[in-house]
């Protein structure tokens, strides 16, 4: 096809942001369609009232990592400096019973060799196996062989309970939101290569230090609009249908050229039906995805509640109802959050079946046993049921291109050796768009 001059972008989460960024630097015409009265998705900020004030947090604590390297272009494409809005540290895990792994600023493989050699609590044995699989995984090329679940492939490798329960689960847990035993061993190795296994920047922490719709959603907002291009909010899109050269939007929409479907997969066959014979492999990959669920358990407390490095992992436990994973301090990241912290419980497990006071007074029990906080005056969890694609061995995820010319699907579900993640958001955004630009 020749180079669209109009382009609609059907959903304005991260992918949809994406490639509204990177077609207006290309010149095209966009024009940005979001159901909601905000961009960003699921990677938005929310308001919340805590104890009588409104507090400005997120809709889930996120976490990124330097190998993000596709969220740092589009963040400079559209004018962010990354260092006004995100801390970067070096990868640091830690656990209140002082327990710690702590990469330097060294170059790699030294980042990770003194992040061993320094780390408190683990034993010897365990450094050298998890030296071992590391090294094991770099001869292969990051390679695991016929795809298996994390956890016994990990077991295969030889590591012990105090690696995979202190390291390899929540590490896991944290990036591919699937339980260990049925998560995709070849998915975590991908993540692994692109951060332990990179260079010491790769495998730096970003804390955001707004919220996530003033990262990255609000500043392409921004550039759309002063580039000629219209980002059209609380604009819902019924369905897409065929027009002569192109595609009209209804309702009452407009014409376009192309078509960039940035929205949830669930809904591609209803919005699109007339497509749906020449889309019928992306849809019957959809037909198969399974979800996995993230909750974040917002904690108010009327005393200031320090944590020494800003987050900390926890002690996770279904068994004791210790369900939270990782506490954030809000306050240290966002002054007007003083007293606010985020707890992660990622995905599915014994808390599911929890009514969500009784998931929050649990959470806040932990962080006492944990942490010695106080009870907290009060307390919200905001839970996600689809949050992220479950990622397991087999998953299919649909590409980018379709057979319809000018239509291209974007999004965390879609083709990418990376899990649902913001990055793998922003890839498919960039995958999209560069299709269109072809
Ligand atoms: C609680 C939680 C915690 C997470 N933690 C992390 C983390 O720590 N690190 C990380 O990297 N990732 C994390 N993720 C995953 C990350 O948020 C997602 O991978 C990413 O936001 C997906 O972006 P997307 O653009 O693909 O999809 P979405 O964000 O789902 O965007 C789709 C957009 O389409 C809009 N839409 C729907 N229907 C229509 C329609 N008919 N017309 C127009 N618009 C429509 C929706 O309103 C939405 O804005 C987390 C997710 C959740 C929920």
């Amino acid at each position: 096809m020749t180079r669209p001059r109009s382009t609609a972008i059907v959903g304005g989460g991260w992918a949809g942001c994406a490639a509204a960024a990177q077609l207006t630097v290309a010149g095209a015409n966009v024009t940005l369609f979001e159901a909601a009265a905000e961009l960003g998705g699921r990677g938005r900020r929310v308001a919340l009232e805590l104890d009588g004030v409104t507090h400005t947090l997120d809709n889930g604590q996120h976490l990124m990592i330097g190998a993000y390297s596709a969220i740092a272009e589009v963040l400079a494409t559209v004018g962010i400096d990354i260092d006004r809005l995100v801390e970067r540290r070096p990868f640091e895990l830690s656990y209140p019973d002082g327990f710690r792994i702590t990469a330097s600023r060294l170059p790699a493989p030294w980042h990770l060799v003194t992040a061993l050699l320094g780390a408190r609590g683990l034993a010897w044995r365990d450094r050298w196996s998890m030296t071992r699989l590391l090294r094991a995984l770099e001869a292969a090329r990051w390679q695991v062989g016929p795809d298996r679940d994390a956890a016994s492939w990990l077991a295969g490798h030889g590591q012990g309970d105090t690696v995979i329960a202190r390291i390899w689960r929540p590490l896991c847990i944290a990036a591919l939101n699937t339980p260990l035993s049925e998560a995709s061993a070849q998915v975590f190795a991908n993540v692994l290569r692109d951060s332990l296994g990179a260079d010491s920047a790769a495998s730096m922490l970003w804390l955001p230090r707004s919220d996530l719709s003033a990262l990255l959603p609000e500043a392409v907002e921004r550039f759309v609009s002063a580039h000629g291009g219209a980002v059209q909010r609380g604009s819902r899109v019924e369905t897409i249908g065929p027009a002569e050269n192109g595609f009209l939007l209804e309702p009452g929409l407009g014409r376009f050229d192309a078509v960039v479907y940035s929205a949830p997969p669930a809904q591609l066959g209803r919005v699109a039906p007339a497509f749906a014979p020449v889309l019928s492999d992306a849809l019957e990959a959809i037909r198969h995805f399974d979800y996995q669920p993230i909750c974040t358990v917002y904690l108010k407390y009327d005393v200031d509640v320090p944590l020494p490095r800003g987050f900390t992992a926890l002690l996770d436990d279904a068994g004791q109802r210790d369900y939270g994973q990782w506490v954030f301090d809000r306050g240290a990241l966002d002054p007007a959050n003083r007293r606010v912290v985020a707890v992660v419980v990622s995905a599915s497990g014994a808390h599911d079946d929890e009514p969500l006071s009784a998931l929050c007074d649990a959470v806040a029990r932990q962080l006492t046993r944990e942490l010695g906080f106080p009870a907290p005056c009060a307390a919200r969890a905001v839970v996600e049921k689809r949050a992220t694609l479950a990622a397991r061995p087999g998953l299919q995820r649909p590409p980018n291109a379709t057979l319809v010319p000018g239509f291209v699907l974007a999004g965390d579900w879609t083709h990418s050796d990376y899990p649902s993640t913001l990055e793998s958001a922003v890839r498919s955004g960039h995958a999209a768009a560069r299709l269109l630009l072809k």
